[in-house]
């Protein structure tokens, strides 16, 4: 059985990855850039003012205050090059582009009229300046931001909002970005029917489908096009059938259900038999030991278990990293973060296990009592995953622990 740090290292390194191309920014939030995007000129190209104020030579404030200079022109954002006269000081605005000569702003608010209000209008009338004025002083210089041919996102970033507002900054309307994997997602199972369609009086144990909803849904995060396959019965040839089909279709293959060692388990059995080949099957985990990754061509199936929290928590930890490391992405895995436990526990050494816990805004995560791989309330409940270490034989309140925020899962 691999250990859980094992079985990710093998799903990143099986991930084949996908070809390139352009999107409009508009489409590009959650894609992974695959181009590096550099910088065609310096931002901010002109030094300019990050105040509404005065235009200033820093060298006029020589001696003691206050000073008087008559204000002369105006440079606005956006508006016609202003000039600073000798001796005098330009009315600027944030935004606005420095006249030449001058070298600082002083903001409006430390400036006054010699001779009460000021009228409508400045220009030419006296302005006084009380406090002393050191070069560069609210001005945001040319450059500062970027440099030309700067690094501005690297390849292999997840785009987020900020990312994609510095693209527009550097004059881009379209970024290169990977392609998004085709994702089929296989519910395997007698049992199952779609939600919604209960007969009254039906005793026969079927339950309504949850997995299929909630795994396709963590996939779209990913930007990957989502296609649900029909349920496929516990049959070993229905399910050959139907991975036969999705791996038609597909880039990858998300089977949920029938990966254990039950008699109507068909999954391996099945993948073996249309020519997959099965890079693992167990993995040292719970919820979730029977995980199954495998290979046939350049498509991958990975079969998750049925248990509605094991085929979550396993999607989250293998199957996302999977999608994105597809596309290119640098940082593939969830990031967890420290928390302290919020009460005691014991936990039976061998598999690294996550337990469904609330984490205040404090970052006291309390594990929840119904630990159970099917209670899919206590999952919905919970806010996080807490990391319980393969070894780990007890924790006490207070302990530090990795948690995973199961809003970053995706989950
Ligand atoms: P299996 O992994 O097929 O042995 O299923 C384990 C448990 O998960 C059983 O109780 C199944 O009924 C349940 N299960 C399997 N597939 C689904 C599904 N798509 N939605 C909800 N529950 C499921
Ligand atoms: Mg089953």
């Amino acid at each position: 059985m691999l250990t859980f740090h094992d079985a990710q290292e093998r799903v990143l390194a099986l991930a084949p990855r996908m070809g390139a191309e352009r999107v409009g920014l508009e489409q590009a939030r959650g894609r992974v850039l695959a181009e590096d995007v550099l910088c065609p000129a310096d931002v901010p190209s002109f030094d300019g003012s990050s105040m509404d104020g005065y235009a200033v030579r820093a060298a006029d404030f020589a001696g003691d205050g206050p000073w008087d200079f008559p204000v002369h022109g105006e440079s606005r954002a956006g508006g016609p090059p202003a000039e600073l006269a000798p001796k005098s000081v330009c009315r600027i605005f944030t935004g606005a582009k420095l006249p030449p000569g001058a070298d600082a702003v002083v903001m409006q608010e430390q400036v006054t009229s010699p001779v009460g209000d000021f009228p409508g209008s400045r220009e030419g009338v006296r302005a006084r300046f009380v406090h002393p004025v050191s070069p560069g002083q609210f001005v945001r210089k040319r450059g500062a931001d970027l440099r030309r041919d700067a690094l501005a996102i690297a390849r292999g970033t997840r785009l987020r909002p900020a990312h994609i507002a510095l693209a527009g900054t550097v004059d881009r309307a379209w970024l290169t970005v990977s392609r998004t994997p085709r994702v089929v997602v296989l519910a395997t199972g007698d049992e199952l029917r779609s939600p919604g369609t209960a007969s009254r009086g039906d005793d026969t144990g079927t339950i309504a489908d949850s997995n299929t909803i909630g795994i396709a849904a963590m996939a779209r995060r990913t930007g990957a096009h989502v296609a649900i396959a029909p349920f496929v019965a516990d049959d070993l040839k229905a399910t050959m059938e139907a991975f036969e089909g999705a791996l038609a279709d597909a880039d990858v293959v998300i089977s949920i259900g029938g990966v254990s060692v039950g008699d109507h388990d068909r999954v391996r059995p099945a993948l073996e038999g249309i020519g997959v080949v099965l890079d693992f099957y167990r993995v040292a985990m719970k919820p979730g030991k029977p995980l199954v990754l495998g290979k046939r061509g350049r498509s991958l199936v990975m079969g998750l278990p049925g248990n509605p929290v094991s085929a979550m928590v396993t999607f989250a930890f293998f199957g996302l990293p999977l999608l994105r490391a597809m596309q290119g992405d640098e940082n593939p895995l969830p990031r967890p973060q420290r928390a302290r436990m919020g009460r005691a526990l014991v936990h039976e050494p061998g598999r690294l296990e996550f337990a469904r816990a609330s984490l205040t805004r404090e970052g006291i995560a309390t594990p929840l009592d119904n630990q159970a791989s099917g209670a899919g309330a206590a999952l919905a409940q919970a806010d996080a995953l807490v990391v319980i270490p393969a070894e780990c034989t007890q924790m006490a309140a207070g302990d530090e622990v990795d948690v995973y925020l199961l809003e970053e899962l995706g989950a």
